[in-house]
């Protein structure tokens, strides 16, 4: 098509030429009006490439096709180009939900993006972008850590930059165009567990350790006196009964709050019936037994009341709680015990006019072996795992419990039971 193009020109040039007896002038002319036209077109097709519009140039011939070619080239690539940054924005909106800190480095470890958790674990803002990360944390480990993290290094546990109670784990992966990727992530309740494991372990020895230093300096003394008489051996046996209680209550005690820890209890419906009138009596029995009559016990129990649960724990509850006020409240104390049905389900309560509890305290009795007065907790054979103990069984059977108490006045203790796990007869 160009070829004929040129070729007419050619031969119309020196068809002219021949006529006017200038036909290597007339060739000239020809070729340059070719070239000029040329030059047009070419001029068209790069303002049109330089200046994009919808519509394509006015071209033709191969600068048409070209031009056609350069239009198909820019509309693929556009579209890719949306696709790209439609990727890139989903990509961005999922990180920024990402319950992890996700902030992206470049070659110098400045801030080139960073996600709305970063905000919130790290407090980085907006004009943080294009700061040095190390200068915002400046914890002296994480400066170390950033220069020399690899993919497969430890992550970094720092205390959190904006709070001291907070503990942050940092890992660094490398991304695209050498760029670096930093992953924080709020480990607080991981560090408060493994806090709580070591505090609970630190108990437990320290709770063994008494009892057990007692009983193996009686069988010292034993051991070292050759001529022990059989009265005074049955006086060391009976000095060493008491901490070895203490030390079986306490494993007792440990065993019970390990199965409720692990243990799945079944839903309302598939529970066995706890006749807990029966139960409350003979737990009230024990708990005058306990007293030796130096408490008033009254007793208000709604007999065609009962719960469904497992009774095993339903009695460490009731006795805890009961044996409690025994110990807790003074020679002549009154306590009261209630058992009864209300709208919501059924209501377990002891009453006691004892020592009391300091507001300061209260939320904390459930606490592994927390006792406001370790010695009488001790002299009274306490573990101090009772209120826990009490605490784990309420919530299998969807209950809580309920601590009021006025300092020198007395407490009561409450337990709700919802109507689901209620029998009435
Ligand atoms: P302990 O074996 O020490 O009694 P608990 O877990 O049963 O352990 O109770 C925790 C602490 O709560 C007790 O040491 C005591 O200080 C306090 N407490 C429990 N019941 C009462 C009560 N009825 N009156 C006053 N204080 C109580």
């Amino acid at each position: 098509m160009e070829l004929r193009r040129l070729l007419i020109i050619l031969s119309v040039s020196f068809v002219v030429g021949w006529i006017v007896d200038q036909v290597p002038g007339a060739m000239v002319i020809g070729l340059l009006c070719y070239f000029g036209y040329h030059y047009r077109q070419i001029k068209r097709l790069i303002n049109w490439i330089e200046r994009p519009s919808e519509e394509l140039p006015d071209l033709t011939g191969i600068w048409e096709g070209m031009a056609y070619r350069v239009y198909r080239i820019r509309r693929r690539s556009e579209s890719r180009k949306k696709r790209i940054s439609k990727l890139l924005k989903r990509y961005q909106m999922s990180t920024q939900s990402l319950p992890d800190a996700t902030i992206l480095l470049n070659q110098d470890d400045e801030i080139v993006w960073f996600n709305l958790s970063a905000t919130r674990l790290l407090n980085l803002q907006h004009k943080d972008i294009g700061q040095p990360l190390a200068r915002l944390i400046r914890d002296p480990g994480f400066v170390v850590f950033l220069k020399s993290a690899e993919l497969d290094s430890a992550p970094l546990e720092i205390v959190s930059p904006i709070d001291d109670e907070e503990y942050l784990d940092i890992r660094v992966v490398p991304s695209a165009f050498d760029q670096r990727l930093v992953l924080v992530r709020d480990i607080t309740h991981i560090h408060r567990l493994s806090e709580m494991r070591r505090d609970f372990v630190a108990n437990v020895s320290h709770e063994l350790r008494t009892p057990l230093t007692v009983v193996i300096g009686y069988l010292e003394t034993i051991d070292d006196l050759d001529d022990l008489t059989a009265e005074e051996l049955h006086q060391l046996v009976t000095k060493m009964n008491s901490p070895a209680r203490r030390m079986k209550s306490l494993v007792e005690d440990l065993l019970q709050l390990s199965q409720l820890d692990t243990g799945v209890i079944p839903p309302a419906a598939q529970c066995p019936r706890i006749e807990v009138p029966g139960l409350l009596k003979s737990i009230t029995r024990e708990a005058a037994q306990i007293s030796a009559g130096k408490h008033q016990i009254e007793v208000e129990i709604d007999p065609t009341v009962k719960l469904l649960g497992i009774e095993k724990e339903i009695y460490s509850v009731f006795s805890n709680l009961v044996n409690n006020a025994v110990r807790y409240a003074p020679e002549g104390g009154i306590i009261r015990v209630v058992w009864k049905g209300t709208p919501e389900g059924a209501l377990f309560q002891v009453i006691d006019n004892g020592v009391g509890i300091a507001p300061e305290y209260i939320d904390r009795l459930t606490e592994r072996f927390f006792r406001i007065d370790v010695g009488r907790s001790r002299d009274s054979g306490g573990t101090g795992l009772g209120l826990s103990i009490v605490k784990q069984v309420l919530r299998r059977h969807d209950s809580e419990l309920l601590i009021e108490s006025e300092l020198g006045k007395g407490s009561t203790f409450s337990c709700l039971f919802l109507n689901e796990r209620v029998a009435r007869t």
